[in-house]
């Protein structure tokens, strides 16, 4: 099986509502699908979002970086194309897609299925959280208690700036809503200060964990921040790639990791970083940015071979599409994530 040709094109999924973090606000997923045709027909499809504030890719420039493999890449086999993919110097998005593309084609030459491919033998149902958006402290509380009828008691508390808000906000859901899971995500918003006077007023409070609270680069205040409270604290924007993980893991300057396909180039390298945290007994959280249908998928499948080293799964994005399309491996009911097709 020989790649004869990498076809690329845009879309676009409506959201239900306005997605806001302390990095952007988004009203619609953007993303770029790759399509791998190979000369015996097969085709392949990845996908990677514009997130831009993240990875430092927007949709020209994955596309961009998608045609700029395609001369290396053209007429080669697939173990090869992703041997050569992983050493190419193209951001992380643009390989994911190109990579989880490439591990689908692989799927279909050994006539597997992706369950028997990933060697999913545990299939139960697993438990998604579902995003609050930053909003004025009303809004989060209205949308959490929402959410908690709804079904949803993980819940993903995006906080910004400004750090009154932020213990407000943490304070009214946790007194109020007391059966609610509280993952607080605070993308590289706060200073060492800010950090230390939040962990602080919330240190008593019912917190399954502290996300990213400062910028990604400074591991030192990250670990000052995770020697400083009981609330684990787990490092996202800080880790995107296995290097990235093992110096986490070896400064000890965080008690989780956040593993997503966008950051670490796609599915054989969050294999590579989800053996080692196997290995090192890592608890890790599975990410997405606001993803479409495949690449959802692909995370998916991670997720369900790797239910022992993944405590916590970030996958909601189809729950906030306004439709729900027909690319779906997996059926979603409320938070609660099962297989649907097992197809080859
Ligand atoms: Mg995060």
């Amino acid at each position: 099986m020989k790649i004869k040709e990498i076809l690329t094109e845009v879309k676009r999924i409506a959201l239900k509502t306005p997605f806001i973090t302390a990095l952007r606000r988004v009203e619609t997923i953007e993303f770029v699908r790759a399509k791998v045709l190979c000369d015996d027909g097969s085709l392949g499809i990845g996908e990677a979002p514009a997130t831009f504030a993240i990875t430092g890719e927007d949709i020209p420039i994955i596309l961009s970086s998608i045609k700029s493999t395609k001369e290396k890449l053209l007429g080669k086999d697939i173990l090869t194309s992703l041997e050569l993919l992983h050493k190419m110097s193209i951001g992380s998005s643009a390989k994911a897609a190109l990579d989880m593309a490439f591990v689908s084609l692989l799927i279909n030459e050994k006539c597997q299925t992706p369950l028997e491919y990933f060697n999913i033998k545990d299939k139960r149902a697993i438990q998604t959280d579902i995003t609050i958006s930053l909003n004025h402290k009303e809004k989060m509380f209205a949308d959490a208690k929402e959410a908690l009828q709804n079904g949803m008691d993980i819940l993903k508390v995006k906080l910004g700036s400004d750090i009154s808000h932020a213990i407000e906000v943490t304070k009214l859901l946790s007194y109020e809503l007391p059966s609610a899971k509280l993952l607080i995500d605070a993308n590289q918003a706060w200073s060492l200060d800010e950090s230390l006077k939040y962990v602080n007023a919330v240190e008593d409070l019912n917190i399954e964990l502290i996300e990213q609270p400062v910028v990604a680069d400074d591991l030192e205040s990250l670990k000052i921040i995770t020697n400083a409270t009981k609330i684990p604290i787990l490092a996202d924007e800080a880790t995107f790639t296995l290097e990235d993980v093992k110096r986490a893991y070896e400064s000890s300057c965080a008690d989780m990791i956040n593993i997503k396909l966008m950051k670490c180039g796609g599915v054989t390298k969050a294999i590579e970083i989800l053996e080692y945290a196997r290995e090192k007994k890592i608890i890790c959280m599975l990410g997405s940015m606001l993803e479409g249908p495949y690449s959802i998928n692909a995370a998916l499948y991670l997720a369900f071979a790797y239910r022992d080293v993944i405590k916590y799964v970030d996958l909601d994005s189809p729950l906030l599409y306004k439709e729900a399309p027909s690319e779906l491996d997996f059926n979603f009911f409320k938070n609660s994530i099962s297989i649907v097709r097992d197809k080859s």
